[in-house]
């Protein structure tokens, strides 16, 4: 199949920077791809990298989209190298028509998972939150020293309804002894639904002895952040909890191989793409591989509607 495409960056300011351990992110920046087939039909794409996590640039992406002069067909995007994840995301996604907004059913809040901020309103968020139906939640750690971080996680998820859960989420900045600590912690906590990426990816054979060890459930995300590094870790042993950022992934034609064959514990997450990319996400999720656990995908508290070009 030929196609015939052009693509538009875009510049999306978070309403407060998001801190992690790898630092502040203060704008989402990506590409919008429109894709028209021989028959004249229009699907979309997006192209979202996160160079933290092993992804090309936004640079990068637009540089390889202005190579190919407007056109690509179907070999061409099949070739899309590794070096290039977000952009195998965007093309593919948009070849598959995954961002095709038809036949999307809605989903109720309790499938999605919210990250909330660590603020002097994190109550007032958490409760507003709750009373839209949503019951899972996630708050990045290892920003501070244990002690206080535990005694924070303690009193949310002290506020949670029996139905509810949180997600921690360190972003692999914690050291082994600490790790063990909050996994330690987390072995009586009934709606701590896991801890994500406590060590940073070069320390795999400790995080795989973390698993075997602690009841916790321990989720990897920087590890496993595209196709190839995951099959590594399938292949290394590790069967815990792997959160899956779609848009960074690769091909999501070879992801879904993976997770057919496989069928992997797997959480899937944005990584604050636009409605484009998180359609793709949702069909995925829904129609592709599904999962029993929330998606990681409720950024409502984090980005404005208005994109800026
Ligand atoms: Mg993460």
């Amino acid at each position: 199949m030929d196609y015939r495409f052009r693509f538009a960056a875009y510049r999306r300011p978070f309403k407060t920077p998001l801190r992690t351990h790898h630092g502040l992110w203060a704008v989402r920046e990506g590409i919008i791809l429109s894709l028209r087939d021989e028959a004249g039909r229009i699907t979309q794409g997006e192209i979202a990298p996160l160079p933290w996590f092993g992804t090309e640039t936004l640079k990068e992406a637009i540089a390889f989209c202005t190579s190919l002069g407007g056109k690509i067909t179907t070999t061409q995007i099949a070739a899309i190298p590794d070096t290039l994840p977000a952009c195998q995301f965007g093309f593919e996604s948009a070849s598959l028509h995954l961002a095709d907004p038809e036949n999307l059913a809605p989903l109720p809040p309790k499938k999605f998972c919210q990250l909330v901020r660590r603020s002097p309103n994190l109550y007032h968020n958490l409760e507003h939150l709750l009373k839209k139906g949503f019951r899972t939640f996630k708050l990045k750690i290892a920003l501070d020293d244990p002690t206080t971080e535990i005694a924070l996680c303690q009193h949310i998820l002290d506020t949670l309804p029996t139905d509810g859960y949180l997600r921690l989420d360190a972003n692999g900045g914690l050291t082994l002894e600490q790790a063990k600590y909050w996994l330690d912690w987390g072995e009586t906590q009934g709606k701590l639904e896991f801890i994500e990426q406590p060590l940073a990816p070069g320390h795999f054979s400790d995080l795989l002895r973390l698993n075997a060890e602690f009841q916790t459930q321990i989720a990897l995300d920087e590890s496993v952040a595209q196709l190839a590094s995951l099959e590594n870790c399938y292949a290394q042993g590790w069967r815990g909890v792997f959160v899956i950022k779609l848009a960074i992934a690769g091909f999501p034609s070879q992801l879904n191989d993976f997770c057919q064959t496989h069928r992997p514990d797997i959480v899937m997450s944005t990584v604050f793409e636009t409605a484009v990319g998180q359609r793709a996400l949702l069909k995925f999720s829904q129609d592709v591989f599904p999962s029993q656990r929330a998606l990681g995908m409720g950024g409502s508290l984090w980005l404005n509607n208005q994109m800026s070009p």
